[in-house]
């Protein structure tokens, strides 16, 4: 597989850029690196002629910019999502800096049909921790400890930066046929988990405790395949059934 194609299968996606400037600059950032794919969740300005001024070479990037109105519905056939943020949260996910990318990247790159998004906050807030929690890693780009916040343009030129090194480093991979769930794969499993769970009063849904967030971490963690995924919607429909009969 050329490197084109391998670069081709990765999706840079901005939630909610406020400023047009960082939008820009980051269409030249991914070009540079050569990369294409760009997504835009919601921009407050765009398009707008200081984003076209700021991607300088780079203008067909933001002429071919997807956008979306939610994080969400961008990310319906991504296979590998990462988060990522400048902050740790109050329920930790799996966090991997950029120097550890690299096995997970191969393994994912393996997969024909596979689609990795790489995800970026706001310019004042970041990303929020529902958006977070939709990813399957966190990656934090190290920094000094005091001032971890970078500029969201220069957050993107990090990340391709590495994942051009590591791209690059790929002399031959194996072609798999795809069985790796999408995100709408996953969130169909999540969701009937919770619907269960609800229907047997597994949790007070008055106090909740973050169960849902909890076995969507897991399922995240353990990231099933197509097979092992089906076994679990299959288990949770004959419990519902049961259910059913008994009522
Ligand atoms: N004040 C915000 C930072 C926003 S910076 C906050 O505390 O969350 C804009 C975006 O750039 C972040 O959402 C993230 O996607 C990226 N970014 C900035 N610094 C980063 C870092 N050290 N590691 C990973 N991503 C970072």
């Amino acid at each position: 597989m050329s490197d084109s194609s391998l670069k081709n299968k990765i999706e840079f996606i901005l939630v909610e850029p406020s400023h047009p400037g960082n939008i820009g600059a980051t269409a030249r950032a991914i070009k540079n690196m050569g990369f294409q794919n760009l997504t835009l969740i919601n921009p407050k300005d765009f398009p707008s002629d200081e984003s076209f001024y700021r991607a300088k070479g780079a203008k067909d990037i933001l002429q071919n910019v997807k956008i979306f109105q939610d994080l969400s519905s961008s990310l319906q056939n991504a296979t590998l999502i990462f988060g990522t943020s400048a902050r740790t949260r109050t329920i930790p996910w799996p966090t991997k800096n950029s120097s550890e990318l690299s096995e997970i990247l191969k393994k994912g790159l393996e997969n024909i049909n596979v689609k990795i998004c790489f995800v970026f906050g706001r310019e004042i807030s970041g990303l929020s921790n529902e958006e977070l929690q939709m990813c399957d890693y966190h990656i934090k780009i190290p920094t000094d400890e005091d001032f971890s916040s970078l500029n969201l343009s220069h957050a993107v030129q990090i990340i391709s930066y590495v994942l051009k090194m590591e791209i690059d480093n790929i002399d031959s991979i194996p072609e798999i046929i795809d069985e790796t769930p999408t995100f709408k794969d996953n969130e169909y499993l999540i969701e009937h988990f919770d619907k269960v769970m609800k229907k047997i009063d597994f949790y007070d849904q008055e106090n909740p405790k973050q169960v849902k967030t909890r076995v969507r971490r897991l399922i995240k963690r353990l990231q099933p395949d197509k097979l092992e995924t089906g076994i679990l919607r299959g288990f949770l429909s004959k419990i519902e059934q049961i259910l059913n009969k008994k009522n």
